[in-house]
C-alpha cells in the first residue's frame, strides 16, 4: 500500500517537494493543502505585472490544475490546516481530516500588520499573495496618489511599478535610509537617487501615526513629518513566519519566531526531532552563514532549495541544509541591486566590526557601447574573511552576487579575492573586475604600489 504524504502549503516550498517526490516515485499518495485559491505562481513577478512589463497575473501561474492532476498530486485549495496531531498522524482542516505517514509544513510567511490607528480602513493593502495583488490592481484604476509605508525591497519595486502607471508615489520610511536590512547607507543612497529621479518622493526618519478616512476609505496618512492626502496605501513593513498551525500543535519555534528544525529540516516537539515531520520555506528558522546564529530567510530561492532537501530526505538520502548567506537581487526599473551576507548594521549587531571597501568599474570595455557604471562594496571581518557584499548597476549584478555568495559561504578572504582570476571579453566586462579592485584596496595594494592597467583608472 502507498504511503501518505501530506504537505501544508502550496508555495515555492511546498509544491517542489510534491513534484520532486513524484518525479522519483509512485510510492506516495501526495496531498497538498493550501488555504488560498491560487497556487504554483511566482510572487516575485507581481511588481512586474503591476508595472506593465508582464502582461497579466495569469502569466505568473507556472502550472495549472491539469499538470498536478497528470502527476497524480492532489491539491486541496481553500483548505486551512487547523491542527496537527503528530501522535495519531492526522492534519485537521476546515474541510475534514487528512491522515499522513509523512508531513511537510511549508506555511510561508504573513505580512506584518503594524498597530496603527485606522489600519483597517478600505484602500489599505498588505500585498503579499496573488489574491491581494489582484485587489491592488483593481484599486489602482481608481487611485492617483499612493503612499507606501516601508522602504524594503518589495515596497520599492512596487513604488517603481506604480510610477510606471503614472501614479504619484510617496514612501514613508522610519529609518534614516532605505533598504536598511540589506544595504549600507552609501549604497542605499544610489537607489534613493534613482527612485527620486523617477519621480518617487521618499520621506525618511518619518513614522506613520494614523490613517484617516472618509466613508470608511483611507484618504489621509498622518506621519511625524506631517499629513499626506492619498487614494491608496500599501503597507510593506516586513513579514513574519506563518507558524500558527505548527505552534498550536506543539511544534517548537526558535528565537526568530521560525520553526526549529534539525539540519535535515525535521521539526522538533517536546525537545525531540520527529522523524516523519519536516518543515521548509520561509516559515523555518535557518542558520546564518556569516554570524552562525539563528536567522530567517524570506527568499523564494531559499524556499525552493529547502524543498529539495526535504524531498531528498523523504526519499531516503541524508540531505542537509547548510547555513545560508541569502544572496538576493532586486530590480527597480533599470537598476539591479544585489546584496549577500551581512551589511554593516547586521555585522555590528552580531558583534563583528566590519572593514569595508567600495570600488567602481564599467560593465563593458571602455570603448564598448552601452557600458554602465557598477558600484561594488565588500565587507570583511577582523581576519579579512569576506562577510558581505553589495553591488549596484544596470547590468552584471547577479553573476557577481552569486560568486560572492560562494566566496562568503566558503570563508574566502579579501587577500584570496584580490588574486582570483576573472575572465575578460569587451562586450560584458572590463579587464580587472571591480570586486578584485575592492579587495585590492581593502588589503592596501594601491595605485602607488602597482602600475594598474588602463581599465582600472576609474576606481576610487
Ligand atoms: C512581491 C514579491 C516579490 C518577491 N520577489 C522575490 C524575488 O525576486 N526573489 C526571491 O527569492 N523571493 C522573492 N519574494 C519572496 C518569495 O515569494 C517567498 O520567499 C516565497 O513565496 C516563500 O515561499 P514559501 O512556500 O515558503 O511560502 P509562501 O509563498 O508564503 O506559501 C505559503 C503557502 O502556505 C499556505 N498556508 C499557510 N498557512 C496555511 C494553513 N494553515 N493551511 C493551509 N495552507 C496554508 C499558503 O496558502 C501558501 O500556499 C517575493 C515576494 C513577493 C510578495
Amino acid at each position: 500500500m502507498n504511503k501518505k504524504l501530506v504537505i501544508i502549503g502550496a508555495g515555492p516550498a511546498g509544491l517542489p517537494v510534491a513534484s520532486q517526490i513524484r518525479k522519483e516515485t509512485k510510492d506516495f499518495d501526495i496531498t497538498v493543502i493550501t488555504d488560498r485559491n491560487y497556487y504554483s505562481y511566482s510572487p516575485c513577478g507581481i511588481p512586474f505585472v503591476v508595472s506593465g512589463m508582464i502582461k497579466s497575473f495569469e502569466n505568473l501561474i507556472m502550472r495549472g490544475p491539469k499538470h498536478y492532476k497528470d502527476m497524480n498530486i492532489d491539491i486541496k485549495t481553500n483548505t486551512k490546516a487547523e491542527h496537527i496531531d503528530t501522535e495519531k498522524q492526522i492534519v485537521t482542516t476546515n474541510k475534514g481530516e487528512f491522515n499522513y505517514d509523512t508531513l511537510v509544513i511549508a506555511t510561508g510567511v504573513k505580512p506584518f500588520v503594524p498597530n496603527i490607528k485606522g489600519i483597517g480602513l478600505d484602500g489599505i493593502y498588505l500585498m503579499y499573495s496573488l489574491e491581494e495583488a489582484i485587489e491592488v490592481e483593481r484599486a489602482l484604476k481608481e487611485s492617483n496618489s499612493i503612499v507606501i509605508v516601508g522602504a524594503g525591497a518589495i515596497g520599492l519595486e512596487m513604488a517603481y511599478a506604480f510610477r510606471k502607471r503614472n501614479k504619484d508615489v510617496m514612501i514613508i520610511e522610519r529609518n534614516p535610509q532605505i533598504m536598511s536590512s540589506i544595504l549600507d547607507p552609501d549604497m542605499a543612497s544610489i537607489v534613493e537617487e534613482y527612485l527620486e529621479s523617477n519621480g518617487v518622493t521618499i520621506f525618511k526618519n518619518a513614522e506613520v501615526t494614523a490613517f484617516e478616512g472618509e466613508k470608511g476609505k483611507v484618504s489621509k496618512v498622518v506621519t511625524t513629518e506631517g499629513e499626506i492626502k492619498t487614494d491608496m496605501v500599501l503597507v510593506s513593513v516586513g513579514v513574519r513566519p506563518n507558524v500558527e498551525v505548527a505552534v498550536e500543535s506543539g511544534i517548537e519555534r526558535g528565537v526568530t519566531g521560525g520553526i526549529i528544525t534539525d539540519a535535515c529540516l525535521r521539526v522538533r516537539k517536546n525537545g525531540k526531532f520527529i522523524p516523519n515531520v519536516f518543515a521548509c520555506g520561509n516559515c523555518v528558522e535557518v542558520i546564518d552563514g556569516v554570524t552562525f546564529r539563528p536567522s530567517l530567510s524570506f527568499l523564494g530561492s531559499s524556499a525552493v532549495r529547502q524543498a529539495l532537501v526535504v524531498a531528498e530526505n523523504i526519499l531516503g538520502t541524508n540531505s542537509v541544509y547548510a547555513p545560508i548567506v541569502s544572496p538576493g537581487v532586486s530590480i527597480i526599473g533599470e537598476l539591479e541591486i544585489g546584496a549577500v551576507g551581512a551589511n554593516s548594521k547586521r555585522a555590528i549587531e552580531n558583534g563583528i566590526i566590519p572593514k569595508e571597501s567600495r570600488a567602481y568599474g564599467l560593465t563593458r570595455a571602455r570603448y564598448f557601447p552601452k557600458g554602465e557604471i557598477i558600484t561594488v562594496k565588500i565587507l570583511v571581518d577582523k581576519s579579512y574573511r569576506l562577510i558581505g557584499s553589495q553591488i549596484i548597476s544596470k547590468e552584471g549584478v547577479k553573476g557577481r552576487i552569486d560568486s560572492m555568495s560562494y566566496m562568503i559561504s566558503r570563508g574566502v578572504t579579501a587577500h584570496q579575492l584580490a588574486l582570483i582570476e576573472t575572465s575578460y571579453v569587451p562586450p560584458i566586462s572590463s579587464v580587472i573586475d571591480p570586486l578584485t579592485i575592492a579587495a585590492r584596496k581593502l588589503i592596501g595594494i594601491t595605485r602607488d604600489k602597482f602600475e594598474l592597467p588602463e581599465s582600472m583608472d576609474n576606481t576610487t
